[in-house]
């Protein structure tokens, strides 16, 4: 049946890439979670929107699955094909189709990289400021139907605040033209905004608009040794209050060993247990004496124990790294992933809950600590040791999993902030969505795709 289904594509399709090679499947059938065996059944590389509407037309008629494809850099198996899926990747539409001046939007093909329209804004003296380390190899695909996250939330937000528009295939094979680089736009409910973050169960982003903004003012990079967890958020409410953040990420010694491991320069002597790498506007005299004062007003409170502040952009970069190359260092340990997310208020509270709860729970076992903490969001990555089997390992990752998502409810927090739900959470959806939630959201996915032929099993069970 799905040879001549596939048979079928071929012949209606012939100008349609088209690859079954055992090495492309395993390769396209992947995402960075590395769980799954992937088996896909197929390949398709569409070059156009109407080569997507047609593929969507045909999975429709033979009834097979299609994952959507981007970078498959995400971390939640959301572009894992491991049950004979056709994987749709977008990586052939990768162009930018147009820029906007008196707007400041620009129009990109889905498969285009993060890192590439960094360049596009840069070219017209603009930015596109939601980043992040994956930039090189994900996609604005990926990053519009995961609602992106990143290093500069704090100041810019998510993905959806940056998306003036959306051309979307539905799982009928509609193409919708959403908002249409709309700033007002009130006339029902915005459907561009419900395809953000949707994981590809909704419609395939076929087209974005974003919008741009001006660079911000010159920046410096701080590097602060923290002498306990309970500094953290006071250290960030210092310092917010008297610098304006671009980013304040943090990490433990633990990541601080692995990164290094893997490369990276240390920056502070001795050892020290938190870390936070923060990013703050200083065009200025004033804004830079604002940085030493809160800088030294923390240290005289006992909240910060050292710290270095980057004499030169290569210095910033040597610092960024420091954070930016713990998910790449952790890769090798096979880490189990916890994303997850409470509001910045909860943040203290929910750190004491959590830390009694896997010191307990992972007493042998290493924990890495990090993430976006002025966003109230933690990356807790838990490495598997070598004499634990697979399967062990992810069995107890699990159980520890439900009790969290326990403690996250009592937080009222999410089980994902920023990677997703995909196939590794969906077990756990209900401990941030109400059943009434989960309930239209299963009505809402029948709308757009009533034969259920775009990322089924994923977000849901
Ligand atoms: C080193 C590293 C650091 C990272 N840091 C961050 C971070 O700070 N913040 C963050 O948010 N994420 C981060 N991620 C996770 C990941 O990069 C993001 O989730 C990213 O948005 C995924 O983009 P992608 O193109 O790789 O998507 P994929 O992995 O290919 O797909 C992700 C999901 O989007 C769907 N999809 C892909 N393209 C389309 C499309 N055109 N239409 C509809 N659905 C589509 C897929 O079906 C899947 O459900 C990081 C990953 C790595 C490896």
């Amino acid at each position: 049946m799905t040879d001549q289904a596939l048979a079928d594509l071929g012949r209606r399709l012939p100008e349609l890439r088209l690859l079954t090679d055992a090495g492309d499947l395993e390769h396209y059938g992947r995402d960075w979670t590395r769980r799954w065996t992937p088996a896909p059944l197929a390949i398709a590389l569409p070059a156009s929107v109407e080569e997507v509407q047609d593929v969507v037309r045909w999975a429709n008629e033979h009834k097979v699955a299609i994952v959507p494809s981007g970078g498959r850099t995400g971390l939640s198996g959301g572009a894992v094909a491991a049950r004979g899926e056709l994987v749709l990747s977008l990586a052939r539409m990768n162009r930018v189709l147009g820029f906007d001046a008196v707007d400041r939007t620009l129009t990109v093909q889905p498969g285009i990289a993060l890192e590439a329209v960094h360049e596009a804004a840069r070219t017209h003296g603009l930015i596109y400021p939601v980043d992040f380390a994956a930039r090189g190899s994900c996609s604005l695909g990926g990053n519009i139907a995961t609602n992106a996250g990143g290093i500069r939330v704090i100041r810019y937000g998510n993905t959806r605040e940056w998306i003036a528009g959306l051309k979307v295939v539905t799982g009928h094979g509609e193409l919708l033209d959403l908002n249409r680089g709309l700033i007002k736009n009130s006339s029902g409910y915005d459907l561009r905004q419900l395809m953000i973050g949707s994981e590809g169960t909704l419609g395939i982003v076929v087209e974005a608009t974003l919008r741009l903004t001006e660079p911000p003012p010159a920046s410096q990079v701080m590097l602060l040794a923290l002498p306990n967890m309970d500094a953290l958020m006071q250290v960030f409410a210092l310092f917010r209050e008297h610098l304006s953040l671009q980013a304040f990420e943090f990490f433990t010694d633990i990541a601080l060993k692995h990164v290094l491991a893997h490369g990276a320069q240390r920056a502070i002597d001795g050892e020290h247990p938190y870390y936070v790498v923060t990013e703050f506007e200083a065009p200025d005299e004033r804004a830079q004496d604002a940085a030493m004062a809160a800088f030294e007003k923390g240290v005289e409170g006992g909240l910060i124990s050292d710290g270095v502040l980057a004499q030169s952009d290569a210095q910033a970069a040597a610092l960024w790294r420091l954070r930016e190359g713990i998910t790449e260092s952790l890769a090798p340990h096979k880490p189990y992933k916890n994303d997850i997310s409470v509001r910045i208020g909860a943040v203290p509270a929910f750190l004491h809950d959590i830390q009694t709860l896997l010191a307990r729970e992972y007493p042998h076992i290493e924990v890495v600590w990090f993430g976006h903490i002025g966003d109230g969001n933690l990356h807790i990555n838990v490495l598997k040791p070598e004499a634990l089997s697979d399967a062990d390992f992810i069995a107890q990752c699990e159980h520890v999993t439900k009790l969290l998502a326990d403690t996250l409810h009592r937080h009222g927090g999410s089980i994902s902030a920023e990677h997703g739900i995909g196939l590794v959470k969906r077990a756990y959806l209900e401990s941030t969505r109400s059943a009434s939630e989960i309930a239209l959201m299963r009505g809402v996915r029948q709308v757009f795709d009533p034969n259920g032929i775009l990322n089924p099993g994923k977000l849901f069970i």
